[in-house]
């Protein structure tokens, strides 16, 4: 069950503030609890004692670091099924998925458990030339202090913890601004945060409006502002002046099927179906556009719209559910919006049907036209088109004529075939063998062109949220 209404969370302690934040069931539209809402005051002492515990969270052994995400991966264990009906209430997020994030969740810190204790110093010959003789040196990694983070409504825990649980391994305190949205997750994050002993200002998490979480972006005290939401990433990144900035953006990721995929089609359909329709298509990494060579289009495209026809659109706390609601009534419009548009410029549609409210239909287009938004633009959305390649490079080329760079799946019995993809592909993954919706939470994850900067992937962001010291002896 929800609380009636949830804190937020300033310099580690649970604050009941007066203006509060109506959260909506997604499936339902109704409220279903509410959360304190920060004000501009409030993000700024979150800033001042984000940034008064630099040195305190410096100095927070590796060892303690360790022992608080531990704590957190177990108190996650225990509160598994509550987190996930959280999820599943104020995302719309099918049940199942909701615990599978919730899984990811505990991962994710344990991972950072792990990194908190692994040292990353390195030590360098720097005798490099007679002019350098009898020097050496040795690198450190060094917290870069107090850190901003800013995410989305889709995935309201696994998303958080790639921020939250790297901050903590690397010894950096923080303010968070979950999304308005889904806002729930992240505040039984900080209660079970306010458990440990992390120092005091070590961390904020705080619902605010997007006003206010502007002051984040531009106060010169924050070190490094780290987002993960829509392409507004990069207005952010414009007022952010000298501080370090990770962009975690979106996409509208591409599938390749191969003459010979490898494996048989059934297994293809099965992982498209997960890939491109999984959370409604509400993740950075959903299978939007598919290319399948036109040796196999036929039987592919019969069997993807029979299994597309099939997915069971519903309640999302029913077991059986696949397709929930989209978040709001707006995002569902315009995807409703954009399906009526590509079928106007002569896309077929294969599967789908008419939405009602916020559930709209798994949909299969074939032949959408390249210039509309559903091809151009993120979807977002339980929508996906397929259309025939003749010459892989094509392909190939078909998947980089994208703004967008996030992941690309490809599925081919070629090793050159591979191995070209991984060459050429303007992405930050290439996953062979799978769609591109495929992330492990200690991969480095992110994207290139208009889809961000940086990696994620506990490690990855460990990189960012350090600097290298470097200390130099001269012995002879
Ligand atoms: P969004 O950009 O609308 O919002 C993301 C966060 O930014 C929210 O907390 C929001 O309140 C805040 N925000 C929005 N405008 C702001 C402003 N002007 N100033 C300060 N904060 C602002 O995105 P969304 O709709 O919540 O999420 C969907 C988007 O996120 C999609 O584009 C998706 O692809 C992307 N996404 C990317 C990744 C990734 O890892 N690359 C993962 C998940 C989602």
């Amino acid at each position: 069950m929800l609380q009636k209404s949830y804190p937020y969370y300033l310099a580690n302690r649970a604050v009941a503030a007066n203006t509060d934040l109506e959260v909506l069931d997604k499936y339902s539209g109704k409220r279903a609890t509410r959360v304190a809402f920060a004000d501009a005051a409030t993000v700024r002492k979150g800033i001042v004692a984000a940034h008064k515990a630099r040195d305190a969270m410096a100095a927070f052994p590796p060892d303690a670091r360790r022992n608080v995400l531990e704590h957190c991966v177990r108190r996650f264990s225990e509160r598994q099924e509550e987190l996930a009906l959280a999820l599943c209430v104020e995302a719309g997020k099918p049940i199942r998925d909701s615990r599978g994030e919730v899984l990811r969740l505990i991962d994710t810190f344990r991972i950072a458990a792990g990194e908190a204790t692994r040292g990353d110093g390195e030590v360098i010959e720097l005798d490099v030339s007679e002019r350098a003789r009898g020097y050496r040196g040795m690198v450190k990694r060094v917290p870069i202090g107090a850190c901003a983070f800013i995410t989305p409504f889709n995935f309201p825990l696994n998303l958080v913890a790639h921020k939250v649980a790297p901050a903590i391994a690397a010894g950096c305190p923080f303010v968070l601004k979950p999304a308005e949205k889904t806002p729930i997750g992240s505040l039984i994050i900080g209660e079970i945060l306010a458990e440990t002993d992390l120092p005091k200002g070590a961390f904020s998490i705080l619902p605010c409006s997007n006003d206010d979480a502007g002051l984040l972006v531009e106060d010169p005290r924050i070190a490094l502002l780290s987002f993960t939401g829509s392409l507004i990433g990069w207005d952010l990144k414009a007022r952010a002046g000298r501080k370090k900035v990770v962009l975690e953006l979106g996409g509208n990721a591409a599938c390749i099927v191969d003459a010979d995929p490898g494996v048989d089609l059934d297994f293809v359909v099965q992982r498209l179906v997960f890939g491109a329709y999984y959370q409604s298509g509400q993740s950075c990494i959903s299978v939007q556009r598919i290319f399948a060579h036109k040796d196999i289009i036929k039987p592919l495209r019969k069997k993807l719209a029979k299994a597309v026809k099939e997915l069971r659109m519903g309640d999302p706390r029913d077991e059986r559910t696949f397709i929930g609601p989209v978040v709001d009534d707006a995002a569902a419009a315009r995807i409703e919006s954009w399906i009526a548009d590509a079928m106007k410029h002569g896309a077929t549609r294969l599967a789908g049907g008419k939405r009602d409210g916020r559930m709209i239909p798994a949909t299969l287009l074939e032949n959408v036209p390249h210039a509309c938004d559903l091809y151009k633009r993120e979807a977002f959305g339980p929508v996906a088109m397929i259309e025939a390649f003749d010459d892989f490079d094509d392909a190939l080329a078909r998947v980089n004529a994208s703004d967008f760079g996030l992941q690309a799946g490809v599925f081919s019995a070629r090793l050159d075939h591979a191995m070209r993809a991984w060459d050429r592909l303007e992405v930050g993954g290439v996953i062979v063998g799978d769609v591109p919706s495929v992330r492990i939470d200690n991969m480095p994850y992110g994207g290139v062109k208009a889809s961000g900067l940086g990696r994620e992937g506990v490690r990855y962001a460990i990189e960012d949220m350090t600097e290298r010291r470097l200390l130099v002896i001269r012995s002879g």
